[in-house]
């Protein structure tokens, strides 16, 4: 292990008589007084909890992963950076190159003592303007040193005028990188040399009658297809994707009906399509673009680029994609990982894409041709081979770039501005008396203990913490310590830190003291009785703490903001503004503060996850902000109570701290001439026109970013994508991920129709809607999802209803005949749904934030979750039924079934009224008759209990972003059944909001107006 960072510079204002260099180790004793307080453990814990997860992983969290062992690809040297030999892209900090195989702090952030420009007097953020380099900014890893290919501005201006907070995701940065406080450090801080004063007759269920959906499973698949008219083939049948010309229309149609005895229209709902099979991945482009990367990580909404405006024009969905980098690989798939050492990564010379199968070679392979931009490149010497009879190189069988849409690129040294940064993860954890009594604390402390072997980056890794109340505690880890000393800031105004130098520290080396201050965090504050929050002057401290490396901030937050800079007012939820238009004031910050500080953060390479558990208001839309502006992610357990959210807090938290992750990374997505992104919508920074800043990303998020036409029309035939992600690996190495993807431009729109892509659809439409509700009424977002939806089946119909006489029926492309139900679903999502009164402010908000960041699969099954029968499984009757989806309807319930619905989010168990007692027995035990909001589940020693502990494992299994907790109701326990299930259950109309058949009445009647 050994010292990372012999040469770490001091901290510069630590005068050398500072009382706390060389605070003696008995100065203040950690007290170990008592045993940890006793946690209780939740009623239900499922089983073991399941493994972390393992799975092959292209990464290694200890030491440089495994390459291929492909002749011809070097190891990439450790410590090669700050080769001389090799021009850096910029300058070199000043303060900067240590020894090779060290890293480098960023140099703190200047600052003068009588110019503290303090945050509240910058320039207010407006709109999305670029974060602009200056020589005083910390690196910032722009993509390498390239030729500036000069961008040909055209049409709306992309991010940086746009004062619309549609697709705005950008605060103006007015980088003035003095921070207050720092001229403070000369006084002796106070330290308080001990912690604050305390500071029935059940006989075998009746064979249960299938739901009315059951019989007719078929009749739920989507309907086939119309027969096909005269000349039309019907869908599926059509020549493979080669032959794009003379292709048919996948289309498919609903006959309007009559309801009995009246006049009125109506659709047979049986015939609905239903996407009970989730998310299918687009595969239209497999014999076409064989080496296309994996659909997982990059989407897009049409697989067919428009070749003129007039084309796209016509075009009224959402055209762009969905990229998520750091997807895991599909099963059975390794990364390649491809190192040029020490030669650099062989790229275009003039519009800098990466190496990839679509680049072909030329003249006896001495010259590549760029598929971006054409350009004829040399081929470096290094990177030479001779062409076979058939034009490919002799060696293409060993060179994965060539061949592959996705690989990864070992970074050389000139991809660096300073040298990769350890993993590091900061924890702020509020000690107010309502997170004491949460028992979140506890929580916290013992999760983190039981990760820290686990934490991606050993021994490199760099671990602090802080926590709060109407103060601020930082703790001295110090290796020499055996125990962490306490140290109180309580100036509130002239926040500083004491020994900036240890309180981030090496997690190998100061391994058992931060053991000891994780046992001892839970009963330090057992007895604190503060009900206030410093909550910004704490995270200005901590700041100044992270901002030489950068890494990840773990927030834990309980009280409303309420003391110093960044307090919030408890403005809540007001009736009487929803509806005008101030309503969505609501949804956002209130205080710039929030949003200046997650600028700074994006700048230091902080990313910031927010914990928040309050039951009370606790301002989600300001402090979300923090998340989404530096890749984050925002986590809320309303009235969280150890006993009952325990374990998803646990699992949650597990996942954050272990999944592999990327640190100090930016991307971006290229794309050939004609064609431009000129919008990105998820949580990052941008910092260009076009290169989002991720202080740390890892494979549960997701981008989308629109995408429009540059020039009139487009003469190529193929249209080519890349994503690019560089980033530091937890190993220390710099790596770029990249994603190449080919597909077709077409110029003619059924075709664009035809190769659509609804997932990826309703991933941007999700997005263009949340980010709507910032800017204007509920409503209005919703009433966008529907006008758009009905706009595209117009010109669709437009299409085809003429020549194939389809008047009285409802046509729509196969391609995205869920389009219309996930559109119901998203207008009936939380973040959509309703108005005052039906989703409290916090959870809306958070449920936005969420939606934003979430990759296509979650997103989709959390509009359209499954719904699945267990009682027929649990008794053995019909051990397949636990694979069919049901319709999200009351109709799917039998009441004398059991059921499952699973959001990915949460399970709700829903007890049928005439359910077998033997089964509520078996389940629930001693709890089986009492009122299910007050049972737990948990096992119990019979086969049944045992088997559906199984079943929730398995699902839960599936997809371990989230842990579900698992409600239990019984139908007809009002109003419990009502705002757990009934109004999850999209299709059903309930209240003021559409079910599915009236919505496609809806949708068609606009359509043929
Ligand atoms: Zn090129």
């Amino acid at each position: 292990m050994g010292t990372e960072n012999p040469g770490r510079p001091g901290f510069p204002a630590r005068p050398a008589s500072s009382p706390f260099a060389a605070a003696p180790q008995t100065a203040t004793p950690f007290s170990s007084t008592g045993a940890v307080a006793g946690s209780d453990p939740p009623p239900f814990r499922p089983t073991a909890m399941p493994p972390p997860p393992q799975a092959p992983s292209p990464f290694s969290s200890s030491g440089p992963p495994v390459r291929p062992g492909v002749p011809g690809f070097r190891p990439a040297p450790t410590g090669t950076f700050n080769d001389p030999s090799l021009p850096p892209p910029q300058p070199p900090i000043a303060n900067a190159p240590p020894a090779a195989g060290t890293f480098q702090r960023f140099p703190p952030p200047p600052f003068s003592s009588s110019a503290q420009a303090p945050l509240q007097q910058r320039a207010p953020f407006v709109g999305q303007p670029s974060i602009q380099q200056s020589a005083s900014q910390p690196p910032s890893f722009p993509e390498p040193p390239q030729p500036q290919t000069p961008f040909v501005q055209m049409g709306p201006p992309p991010q940086s005028t746009s004062p619309a907070p549609m697709g705005s995701n950008v605060p103006t940065p007015t980088y003035q990188p003095s921070f207050p406080g720092y001229a403070r450090m000369q006084q002796p801080p106070p330290v308080h040399s001990s912690f604050p004063p305390n500071q029935g007759n059940y006989g075998p269920p009746p064979a249960a009658a299938s739901s009315p959906f059951l019989p007719h499973q078929g009749g739920y698949a989507p309907s086939p297809a119309m027969a096909a008219p005269l000349g039309m083939q019907p869908p599926g049948s059509g020549p493979p994707i080669g032959g794009i010309q003379g292709l048919t229309e996948d289309f498919n149609s609903l006959t309007v009906q009559t309801r009995p005895g009246t006049m009125d229209p109506l659709f047979d709902a049986k015939e609905l399509p239903r996407p009970l099979d989730g998310d299918v991945e687009p595969k239209n482009l497999d014999d076409m673009y064989p080496m296309n990367c994996h659909p997982r990580y990059l989407r897009l909404t049409t697989s067919a680029v428009p070749s003129s405006q007039s084309l796209a024009s016509r075009w009224h969905l959402p055209l762009g994609a969905v990229v998520c980098p750091l997807a895991e690989p599909p099963e059975g798939e390794e990364l390649s990982v491809v190192s040029f050492a020490p030669a650099s990564v062989v790229r275009c010379r003039r519009c800098r894409t990466y190496v990839n199968p679509y680049m072909t070679f030329t003249e006896a392979g001495r010259k590549f041709r760029c598929n971006v931009c054409t350009l004829l490149n040399d081929v470096p010497s290094e990177y030479y081979a001779q062409l076979d009879a058939t034009g490919k190189r002799v060696d293409l069988d060993q060179r994965p770039e060539l061949t592959k849409g996705t690989v990864e690129f070992v970074a050389p040294a000139e991809y660096m501005v300073r040298p990769p940064m350890p993993p590091v993860y900061f924890f702020l954890i509020d000690v107010s008396i309502s997170a004491v009594r949460s028992g979140m604390i506890q929580i916290v402390a013992e999760t983190i203990k039981s990760c820290l072997d686990e934490l991606p980056g050993f021994p490199r890794t760099q671990i602090g913490f802080a926590t709060f109340d109407s103060t601020i505690h930082f703790y001295n880890m110090k290796s020499s310590l055996t125990q962490p000393q306490m140290l109180v800031v309580s100036d509130l105004d002239d926040v500083f830190v004491p020994l900036p130098d240890d309180l981030l520290v090496n997690l190998s080396e100061s391994r058992s003291v931060v053991e000891s201050f994780l046992d001892n965090l839970p009963s330090m504050f057992q007895d604190n009785v503060n009900v206030e929050s410093a909550f910004g002057p704490a995270l200005k401290a901590v700041f100044m703490v992270m901002s030489q490396l950068g890494g990840k901030l773990l927030i834990f937050q309980n009280t409303l903001p309420s003391l110093g800079v960044g307090r919030l007012k408890l403005r809540g939820d007001d009736s009487r503004v929803y509806g005008t238009d101030k309503e969505h004031v609501l949804r956002l910050p209130e205080d710039p503060f929030y949003k200046q500080m997650a600028a700074e953060f994006s700048k230091f390479q902080i990313s910031t996850n927010v914990y928040a558990f309050s039951d009370k208001y606790t301002d989600i839309a300001s402090l979300g902000t923090l998340a989404k502006y530096t890749a984050g992610q925002v986590y809320y357990y309303p009235a969280f109570q150890s006993a009952i959210h325990g374990e998803k807090l646990r699992h949650e938290l597990r996942r954050d701290l272990t999944r592999e992750t990327a640190w100090e990374a930016v991307m971006r997505i290229r794309c050939a001439k004609g064609v431009r992104f000129t919008t990105y919508h998820g949580n990052f920074m941008l910092r260009s026109t076009d290169l989002l800043a991720l202080p740390a990303v890892d494979c549960d998020k997701a981008f989308a970013m629109q995408l429009s036409l540059e020039e009139t029309l487009l003469t190529t035939q193929t249209m080519y994508f890349q994503v690019a992600l560089l980033y530091t690996a937890s190993c220390g190495e710099r790596r770029i991920r990249v994603h190449t993807m080919a597909v077709p431009v077409v110029t003619d729109l059924g075709e664009m129709y035809r190769l659509a892509d609804t997932g990826a659809v309703v991933s941007l439409f999700s997005r263009l809607a949340i980010e709507k509700t910032l800017s204007q009424k509920l409503e209005d977002a919703r009433s966008t999802v529907q006008l758009r939806i009905v706009k595209a089946l117009k010109e669709y119909r437009n299409l085809y209803a003429v020549q194939h006489r389809l008047a009285n029926r409802m046509i729509y492309p196969e391609s995205l005949k869920f389009l219309m139900l996930y559109g119901l679903a998203l207008c009936r999502s939380m973040a959509l749904r309703g108005g005052f009164g039906d989703v409290p402010l916090d959870e809306r908000c958070a449920a936005g934030h969420t939606m934003m960041v979430l990759p296509i699969k979650r997103l989709l099954k959390l509009l359209y979750p499954s719904l699945i029968r267990l009682d027929e499984y649990l008794l053995k009757v019909d051990l397949k039924s636990i694979e069919r989806r049901l319709p999200l309807t009351m109709e799917s319930l039998d009441s004398r079934g059991l059921y499952i619905y699973d959001d990915g989010f949460r399970f709700i168990l829903w007890f049928g009224k005439g359910a077998s007692p033997e089964i509520a027995k078996n389940l629930l035990g001693e709890d089986f008759a009492a009122e299910l909001s007050k049972a737990a589940l948990s096992e119990h020693d019979n086969e049944m209990s045992r088997g559906l502990v199984r079943v929730l494992e398995k699902f839960r299994n599936s997809d371990r972003a989230y842990y579900q907790l698992c409600y239990l109701v019984r139908q007809g326990e009002q109003p419990r059944e009502g705002f757990l299930l009934l109004t999850n259950l999209v299709e059903d109309q309930m209240g003021g909001n559409n079910g599915y058949s009236d919505w496609m009445l809806q949708i068609s009647r606009q359509v043929q107006q």
